[in-house]
């Protein structure tokens, strides 16, 4: 019994310890593992199993109410094409994650067109190419060097013509050049509001988990200049521990909407208390 309990303490002192790391905030996490410790005695629970359901099932109730998963929803208009534009630096994942959201739409009957936006990088509309094929989905895209605000008109007519319900677009992310990059995502956004007038538009921050407090940077210099309406947090995979959520949601007030746990076609799922508590404690 004795035994139990030293083990018992260690594991509050890494909770403690994680939930400081993770950015929760040191007075929340002293407050939580306080009412986490409670709760285990509540519920008797003795092996380590026990204690570890406890603990998450107790976390995921206080992210509920906290109300981490509100607006967590995709926007879609009732009919007409809706554009899902991708935004974010360099690398932190935004093609694949088109590709693994065109998968999952194709399956539930959506037609889906991509328009490949960042004419900027060598190989970046290529790449959105292969993953246009794997999932069988037709990829809108300009020459080399060309506007990337043309490839964007010519997917949404494409989208219009072709009756598509998304049109998900993916756009540079070169943060060398700052307020060209930013310029640039505004006058895409301008012209799908021109041409797509009465349609929701989602904005889709992706963000790298394994980044940490870079990645909150990164977040506020996008939310300042579009209009982000949620976020997709990759490489939760990894090491990385999901805290940075929740100063996302609670700095930034935006929805983390998807997560991403790997390379292939599979790996994305919609967001939810539940993982996050995991992610935290994992
Ligand atoms: P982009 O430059 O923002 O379009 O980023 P990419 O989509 O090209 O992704 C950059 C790298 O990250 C690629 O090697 C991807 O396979 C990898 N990647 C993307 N999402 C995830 C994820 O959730 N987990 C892991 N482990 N790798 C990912």
């Amino acid at each position: 019994m004795s035994n139990f309990r030293r083990v018992d303490e260690d594991f509050f002192d890494d909770l403690e310890e994680t939930l400081i790391k993770a950015d929760v905030g040191a007075e929340t996490a002293f407050q939580l593992t306080d009412e986490l410790r409670d709760e285990v005695k509540l519920q008797n629970a003795k092996s380590k199993e026990e204690v570890s359901k406890v603990v998450l099932d107790k976390l995921v109730e206080h992210y509920e109410q906290q109300g981490i998963n509100e607006d967590a929803t995709m926007h879609f208009a009732k009919s007409g094409p809706t554009v899902i534009l991708f935004v974010g630096v360099n690398g932190v994942g935004k093609t694949t994650t088109i590709g693994k959201l065109a998968a999952r739409y194709k399956q539930e009957d959506k037609k889906v067109l991509l328009a490949a936006a960042d004419t900027f990088r060598a190989g970046a509309t290529q790449q959105l190419q292969v993953w246009g094929e794997r999932d069988g989905v037709e990829v809108i895209a300009g020459s080399a060097g060309s506007d990337p605000a043309s490839v964007v008109y010519d997917g949404v007519q494409a989208a219009i013509e072709q009756q598509a319900d998304i049109l998900f677009v993916d756009t540079a992310g070169r943060l060398q050049n700052n307020q060209n990059l930013m310029q640039e995502l505004a006058k895409m956004k301008r012209i799908i509001e021109r041409e797509l007038p009465e349609q929701p538009m989602e904005v889709l921050l992706v963000l790298d988990s394994t980044t940490g407090q870079n990645a909150i940077q990164q977040a506020k210099l996008f939310k300042d200049s579009t209009d982000v309406t949620g976020i997709v947090l990759t490489k939760l995979d990894g090491t990385a521990k999901g805290g940075i959520i929740l100063p996302i949601r609670n700095e930034l007030h935006l929805p983390v909407k998807w997560i991403g746990l790997g390379e292939q076609v599979g790996d994305l799922q919609p967001f939810n208390a539940k993982d996050f508590a995991q992610s935290l404690f994992g």
